[in-house]
């Protein structure tokens, strides 16, 4: 975790996305302080993980911010017999939260167990698995605009499928939790985590490419256009989860931009539909 504030320069994107794909970003600026964070953020990228980021070759122009912190702890706001608000750093790990709520016999985030990804993050994309998603959870962020710290509340973020409307940083987001028994939620989570496991391909990738199309995992469309392991470059279509592209090894974000024209192409072609893009694209190509 970063102390403070930290500016390095011409730093190589891959080593800071789950890809391990990307040019370089022209300025990284590593900071815990939002006040930092508002006079930097203006025309800048922040990234988590990068969990569900393409990054392009020529990497980004300008600042990319990551927003660390020390102070990753949740922190319990209020308690009622039936829920507990939980506050947590935007910069924590949605896993360690989901993990932190089993511990404490606290349901609402089994499906985050092991989601790449950083609160902030799961903000931004309302990430989600297993018919629940932080929309669900979530009571507000805080967010860091150009100006201020401003609290949004669910409805304010916008929240739709793997989509926000907000500008800004989110530093940290409360969750409206519900009591429950340890063993009961810790067995909740090791059981989805377990299925995670079993479905996904192991391998550098950025998750699921695309968003279910009017309910049908897109999976299904990418396996019967017959594209399973079809490669270009370095990236494949994984043939345990055809959601799934692969950097099999020094595939570049060219590669991977050109299979997931193919799949597009390839599955409007035949089914005549437009899937739509989960991972984000950004920066030069
Ligand atoms: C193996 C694997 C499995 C995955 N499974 C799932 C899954 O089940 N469900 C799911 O929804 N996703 C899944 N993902 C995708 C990804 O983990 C989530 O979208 C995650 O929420 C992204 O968080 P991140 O911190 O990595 O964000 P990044 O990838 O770094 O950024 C994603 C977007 O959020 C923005 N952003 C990042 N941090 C902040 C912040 N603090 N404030 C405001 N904006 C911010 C970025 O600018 C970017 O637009 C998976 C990914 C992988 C690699």
């Amino acid at each position: 975790m970063c102390e403070n504030t930290r500016v390095f320069r011409n730093v190589p994107l891959k080593n800071y996305t789950t890809f391990r794909i990307g040019g370089n970003a022209e300025r990284l600026l590593e900071t815990d302080d939002w006040q930092t964070l508002m006079q930097e953020q203006d025309g800048a990228l922040v990234i988590g993980c990068g969990s569900n980021l393409l990054v392009g070759d020529g990497g980004v122009k300008g600042t990319v911010i990551r927003f660390c912190s020390n102070a990753c702890e949740p922190q319990i706001l209020s308690q009622s017999e039936k829920d507990t608000v939980v506050y947590i750093s935007g910069a924590a790990k949605l896993s360690l939260l989901s993990r932190y709520a089993a511990d404490s016999g606290l349901s609402g985030l089994e499906w985050a167990a092991r989601i790449p990804g950083t609160v902030g993050g799961a903000v931004k994309m309302n990430a989600g698995a297993h018919g629940s998603d932080v929309k669900s959870r979530i009571v507000y962020a805080d967010v860091s605009d150009k100006k201020r710290l401003i609290r949004l509340n669910a409805e304010e973020l916008k929240l739709g499928y793997r989509t926000s409307d907000f500008d800004g940083i989110a530093v940290g987001a409360a969750f409206r939790l519900f009591r429950s028994g340890v063993q009961a939620v810790q067995k909740e989570t090791e059981r989805l985590g377990r299925l995670r496991d079993k479905a996904q391909p192991k391998g550098s990738s950025a998750g699921s490419v695309y968003k279910a199309a009017d309910g049908v995992p897109a999976y299904k469309y990418v396996a019967a256009a017959g594209l399973s392991g079809f490669r270009i470059g370095g990236a494949k279509v994984s043939e345990k989860h055809a959601n799934f592209i692969i950097n099999e090894g020094g595939a570049t974000a060219r590669d991977v931009l050109e299979l997931m024209e193919k799949i597009e192409s390839e599955v409007y072609c035949k089914f005549g539909v437009k899937l739509e893009r989960e991972v984000r694209t950004v920066g030069e190509f």
